[in-house]
């Protein structure tokens, strides 16, 4: 409760800068890190993403002044260094990786899946010297197989799952190890709201994935449902 507080103070006082008489702010369980809110000319009221619960007064502040930043000015919020480093912090994940699975959905909350082991997969990743990071890494697969999306992950709360469509002994292994690659590579690129996913970049370092090309023939089959 004084965590509220503070934070709707730091919300009210920024606001006051930016010229705003009446401000409101309440956390709120979003499933994803996202904060929405309703203006009437100078009054603006905030539901502000509960995952920067106990996050500080100085973090309230900056996130706070990147809001009315949007708001007046129209234009996309770029965190400030404060914020960003935050919410790449391994505080931020310890503090709500867990409150993040309990909203999850689809998911089978293990690395174990009937024929492939995500961690065993992990592991061969480091050992090709293609995944760095990934400590602390949450590795589900989906309950339910999607043929479409085969690879999901959060970068700000360190999950990662794989469609279940991909734990198949008729599927090689290497083609859930690349879609995990994949997510990986989202995870170790980071949370630039303004760099887009896939760019030539992101492209560039999955092909360093040996065998990218079978297993992207093998995901198009998985798709059309047609493999064996
Ligand atoms: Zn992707």
């Amino acid at each position: 409760m004084k965590d509220r507080v503070a934070m709707e103070a730091a919300f009210q006082q920024v606001g006051r800068q930016f010229g705003f008489s009446e401000v409101e702010a309440s956390y709120y369980p979003f499933k994803e890190f996202k904060t929405t809110w309703q203006r009437i000319g100078s009054e603006v009221s905030f539901k502000v993403t509960d995952y920067l619960q106990g996050a500080g007064n100085d973090i309230f502040q900056d996130f706070a002044g990147c809001l009315f930043t949007r708001i007046q000015r129209q234009r996309r919020e770029v965190y400030t260094p404060k914020v960003r480093d935050f919410l790449r912090s391994e505080e931020f994940v310890r503090m709500n990786q867990e409150k993040y699975l309990r909203r999850s959905r689809n998911l089978t909350f293990s690395p174990f899946g009937n024929v492939y082991d995500l961690e065993i997969l992990l592991n061969s990743l480091r050992r090709k010297g293609l995944v760095e990071n990934g400590e602390g890494t949450f590795l589900s697969w989906t309950d339910k197989p999607n043929r479409f999306r085969m690879g999901y992950c959060s970068v700000l709360m360190k999950v990662v799952a794989i469609s279940s469509a991909l734990d198949r002994a008729d599927l090689p292994d290497y083609v859930a190890e690349y879609v995990l690659y994949h997510e990986m590579l989202h995870l170790k690129m980071g949370t630039d709201s303004l760099r887009s996913y896939h760019d030539s970049e992101f492209k560039r370092e999955e092909r360093r994935y040996p065998r990218w090309r079978e297993a992207e023939s093998w995901l198009k089959k998985v798709a059309q449902d047609s493999v064996a």
